[in-house]
């Protein structure tokens, strides 16, 4: 999984061809990108044990071990909606506009009212979920909101009517 904005990832600083005519970007630093790997794979023909070791000893960044990423996941809850919004909006053919700035996460579930539980290892009942309230609408500002995990698979992309209608069926079955 890759996570859009990700503060360890930043974008190559493209910009002139190094001196010796790449065009593969520059570091933060604005060293030639393709200068740098070939260094590196110099370094590696020459001493590939002594470039192993070394490798082995650089501290991994966070965005490259499971626990780095699962803390990225639990302290940016709406850019992972967003991201999954996207995709299934891709997916299944829907509109999706928003930004994190339509997405807030409210203490309770506004349908059913339990507690939303954040940052749990699983997915619950009570895990927050982006809900499209009019679901033909798609992703759009104004028609998302965060609703608990079960209160949207019981609405799932019911239209309104539909949800009557199934009320008002189990009501007549089951009363
Ligand atoms: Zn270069």
């Amino acid at each position: 999984m890759s996570f859009p904005n990700s503060p360890e990832i930043s974008a190559p600083q493209v910009g002139r061809p190094c001196k010796y005519g790449h065009n593969s970007g520059r570091d933060k630093t604005r060293h030639c990108l393709e200068c740098k790997r070939l260094r590196e794979a110099a370094r590696y023909r020459s001493d590939p044990a002594a470039v192993m070791q070394r490798r082995a000893l650089r501290p991994v960044p966070p965005s490259q071990t499971p626990e780095g990423r699962r803390s990225w996941s639990r302290n940016n809850p709406e850019k992972i909606m967003l991201h999954m919004a996207r995709s299934r909006a891709r997916g299944e053919g829907y509109l999706c506009t928003i930004t994190t700035m339509d997405i807030s996460i409210p203490e309770y579930c506004p349908l059913l009212g339990l507690r939303l539980e954040q940052g749990t290892e699983k997915r619950t009942d009570a895990s927050p979920s982006l809900d499209k309230i009019r679901p033909e609408l798609g992703y759009v500002p104004g028609n998302v909101w965060v609703i608990s995990w079960k209160a949207n698979r019981i609405k799932n992309n019911a239209t309104l009517q539909e949800l009557q209608m199934i009320v008002a069926k189990l009501t007549e079955r089951m009363l």
